[in-house]
């Protein structure tokens, strides 16, 4: 078997693609101080005009191919960059400095972006200051064509394999509504939002690759496992057909299990485990329903803020909240407060000019951000209640550290609804507030969570990451991320008692709650709801239906047993097989 090459990342999906590969130009290429001689200002100029066109030209063609239907505003996105491409801040103001200076092109250009960098810099208004990464946005597409490339080969992404450095959620997003078949990227880990948002999306994608960018040349073909974590450049008639094979076994397998997608997940001693779905966008409504999920146990809400140049309105987020109720059709909807943060920026918008933090993952994200900033906060939360009015709704709140600062979330959303009341406009008065578990402090003092929230969801996406000090995105460390580290089983465990000694209920909507390897595990422990990427409920429902549950608490207590006495258990795998 002879390779031209490939490429061993970190798994992210359980999907395969096959595919051309689309490199993806990104940031600004670095560009040197050049100057030119008089006779050239005129070639120069006119070189600088055609990357301006050029780039104008390819930003229109992508602007067309934008589906009419996509929730997301990223005409408005394009159109912002387009007007910037007219704007004479850029356009005259670099042909002066090659006309007046003698800069070539490329330098001008980048002398002009510092220029103007700085003038955001300076601004107080923090929207203001954040329109710089258009300015680089922009730049970037300019400088990518000064230095040769061409955009319009660029513009196609459909059935094609983006291999990039790195992909920004709203990147993602994007580039999904383009058609494109997988991901490849050198940064990242299967935690990552990136990660999670192919996963349930659908695209396989492989992550973590270094060197991806350079490894992989553009329109070769690729074989993207996102099983295994493998690339396979310019694969032989053998591998092709390996791979084909494997498509096409997964497709049957959905079919096999898409039969019994009407039963209930019950053990085989009566035992009703509850499965909901984490949705992205009110889109991923239809994988929900189709895959019959009791409900929705997390709506990842920052979604809504990407990919467009201002906030989402209030009645905007109201049409997203009430077309997810709607096509929910009665099934419960947990919406999730922002939850904007290092790894979940939207890609343009400030997150109220806080980025970046010293150490952002412990800096001002989720809730934080949310109650340091109310006009972000208090506009969604009336969004939100007033969707409730229209089916049923739960609120919930992500990354809570302490209670004093739950109170302080219970105020803001008692004064909201105070306010719609006065104003007679309708919402559940009794909409239930859940937390999310995702922080070791919040773990540790679940008890007292559990008596002032009506639900708890334990996100184990953070609460690994901030109980084992692994940095979710970062793929150096990611091979310690471990779900069965007994500390992270602990806390588990015990925010599951808390919630049970409070009578509330309590699910997982972690990415450990949609890997089979866990569910067994989690049932033994005690959770009876779990939510996860809409495209994994078929399988887990029917390891479900095949398991027992006074047999799955019988592992379970061994598993700890062992965990207890020998401070780690080797018998996982034959336990829970
Ligand atoms: C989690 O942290 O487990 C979680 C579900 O939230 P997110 O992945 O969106 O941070
Ligand atoms: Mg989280």
């Amino acid at each position: 078997m002879t390779l031209s090459c490939q490429g061993i990342g970190i798994n992210t999906s359980r999907e395969v693609a096959i595919g051309e590969v689309y490199l993806l130009q990104q940031g600004i290429p670095e560009v040197t101080h050049r100057e030119i001689t008089k006779d050239l200002v005129a070639s120069e100029i006119a070189r600088f005009e055609n990357a301006l066109h050029a780039t104008t030209n390819h930003l229109r063609s992508v602007r067309e191919q934008i589906p009419a239907n996509t929730a997301l505003d990223i005409s408005e996105f394009i159109d912002t960059h387009l007007l910037m491409l007219e704007d004479n801040a850029i356009s005259q103001a670099t042909i002066s400095l090659i006309k007046d200076n003698l800069y070539g092109a490329e330098w001008a250009l980048k002398v002009r972006r510092d220029e103007l960098v700085r003038v955001f810099d300076e601004m107080d208004d923090p929207y203001l200051r954040t329109r710089k990464d258009d300015v680089d946005h922009v730049v970037g597409h300019v400088q990518f064509v000064l230095a040769g490339g061409q955009p319009e080969q660029q513009g196609d992404l459909s059935g094609r394999v983006v291999v990039a450095r790195d992909l920004t959620p709203a990147e993602t997003i994007m580039m999904k509504n383009q058609g494109v078949a997988a991901f490849v990227t050198e940064f990242g880990g299967p935690l990552s939002h990136t990660a999670i948002l192919a996963r349930s999306l659908g695209i396989p994608a492989v992550v973590g690759i270094h060197q991806a960018t350079s490894l992989f040349r553009h329109g070769e073909q690729l074989v993207v496992d996102g099983a295994q974590g493998v690339v396979l450049a310019d694969p032989t008639d053998r591998i092709l057909a390996h791979y084909r094979q494997r498509i096409e076994t997964k497709r049957l397998r959905e079919e096999e299990l898409r039969r019994h997608v009407d039963l209930p997940a019950l053990t085989t001693d009566g035992e009703r485990i509850f499965l909901h779905a984490n949705i992205e966008l009110p889109e991923d409504i239809g994988i929900t329903l189709n895959n019959r999920a009791d409900g929705v146990g997390l709506f990842r809400t920052e979604f809504l803020y990407m990919n467009r140049p201002t906030l989402p309105t209030e009645e905007e987020q109201l049409e997203a909240y009430l077309s997810a109720v709607r096509g929910l059709g009665g099934i419960p909807l947990t919406i999730r407060t922002l939850d904007l943060g290092v790894d979940k920026t939207t890609g343009n918008i400030s997150e109220s000019g806080c980025m970046p933090a010293i150490n952002p993952a412990l800096g001002l994200r989720a809730i934080r951000l949310c109650l340091k900033e109310p006009e972000l906060f208090v506009p969604q939360l009336r969004a939100i209640l007033r969707a409730s009015a229209a089916g049923p709704v739960r609120l919930m709140i992500p990354m809570l550290s302490g209670i004093q600062e739950l109170k302080q979330v219970i105020q803001i959303i008692d004064r909201t609804k105070d306010e719609l009341s006065k104003k007679g406009v309708p919402f559940d008065t009794d909409i239930p507030i859940g937390g999310m578990i995702e922080v070791p402090a919040a773990a540790l003092a679940a008890d007292s969570f559990a008596r002032n929230l009506d639900f708890l969801s334990i996100g184990t996406n953070d609460l690994i990451q901030y109980t084992l000090a692994v940095d979710r995105m970062d793929e150096e460390v990611n091979f310690l991320f471990d779900p069965l580290h007994p500390a992270v089983l602990r806390l588990i465990q015990h925010t599951i008692d808390a919630a049970n000694r409070a009578g509330i209920p309590v699910s997982m909507c972690g990415e450990m709650a949609g890997e089979p390897r866990y569910t067994q595990l989690l049932i033994g422990m005690g959770l009876r709801e779990l939510s996860m990427q809409p495209s994994a409920l078929l399988e887990t429902r029917e390891l479900i239906r095949q398991s027992s549950l006074s047999e799955l608490q019988q592992r379970t207590r061994t598993f700890f047993k062992e965990l207890e006495e020998k401070g780690e258990s080797q018998s996982f795998d034959t336990l829970f097989d």
